[in-house]
């Protein structure tokens, strides 16, 4: 028998932030479980090269320019998205950035630019999604927070505030939403090697730290990831929202120590 508990086929799934690393490979995930994608991000050449990739001759991914920190923006995508497909059922809100510092080097550009993203974009696009979903009914909300959420890293603060906001803002709209039918949980991976983040893990001391640290003994990848958003987009998570499930290889799971015990 095949189980279609976990099935996403025919399914409208936007993704921000799929024009590169965990974004990018969620789309091609959902694509290849016969859903309807749809990837935003900021430049158009990266977009139509990673739908290019993506795209087969069974499954097609459309792609559109968006900054999900401008309001204007993020309207004009859901209403093409809406003229083309006619719903939304997953939102998978990926897009985000990070700039790591001592605290007390940032400029207030470099915190607007990191805040306006992560927390001030991400409740634009969820507030735009969520206005279509509560019409429609359904809908499943996926954001992306992040270990900072558990402890902040050194030299991440604002990130860390700004993924901190990304978690309230699930927990809030899944109890607003929840009698609407639309369900809103979050993922928060662990080190995950993408553009993102190699810079930081080329170093052999990360490396061994972030191993070390890891109960799984590894380093994520992107495909680490796709396992966790098809069941929060499925029918196999129907009665669960305001969670966030870690997807770290257990790193929040304890605290190790650094001799051989
Ligand atoms: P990435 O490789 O740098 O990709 C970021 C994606 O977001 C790109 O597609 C980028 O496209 C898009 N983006 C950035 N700013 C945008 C904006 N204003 N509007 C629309 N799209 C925008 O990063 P990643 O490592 O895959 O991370 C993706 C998400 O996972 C982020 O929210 C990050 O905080 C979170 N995360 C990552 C890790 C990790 O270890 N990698 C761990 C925890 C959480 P353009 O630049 O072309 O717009």
């Amino acid at each position: 028998m095949l189980d279609t508990l976990f099935s996403v086929k025919d399914h409208v799934v936007l993704i921000t932030g799929g024009s590169r690393g965990i974004g990018k490979e969620l789309a091609s995930a959902f694509a290849s479980r016969s859903a309807r994608v749809i990837i935003a991000g900021r430049n158009k050449e990266t977009l139509n090269k990673a739908a290019n990739e993506i795209n087969t001759s069974s499954n097609s991914v459309s792609s559109e320019v968006c900054d999900v920190s401008r309001s204007d923006d993020v309207e004009a995508l859901v209403d093409s998205v809406m003229s083309q497909y006619g719903k939304i059922d997953t939102l998978v809100s990926v897009a985000g950035v990070n700039k790591r510092m001592k605290a007390e080097a940032y400029t207030e550009e470099d915190y607007d630019s990191i805040t306006n993203i992560n927390a001030k974009g991400a409740w634009i696009v969820a507030q735009t999604v969520g206005r279509q979903m509560i019409t429609q009914g359904s809908g499943s909300i996926i954001n992306v927070d992040s270990l900072n959420t558990y402890a902040p890293l050194r030299g991440t603060t604002p990130y860390a505030m700004s993924k901190a906001s990304v978690l309230m803002m699930t927990r809030g709209l899944a109890n607003e939403w929840g009698r609407h039918g639309v369900r809103v949980n979050s993922i928060a991976p662990g080190f995950i090697l993408t553009d993102l983040t190699k810079k930081v893990w080329a170093d052999e001391t990360m490396k061994a730290w972030g191993k070390t640290n890891t109960p799984l003994e590894r380093l994520g990848t992107v495909s680490d990831l796709i396992g966790a958003a098809i069941f929060l987009a499925s029918d196999a998570s129907q009665f669960m929202t305001g969670q966030t499930l870690r997807v770290d290889g257990g790193f929040t799971a304890g605290i190790n120590w650094p001799i051989d015990l």
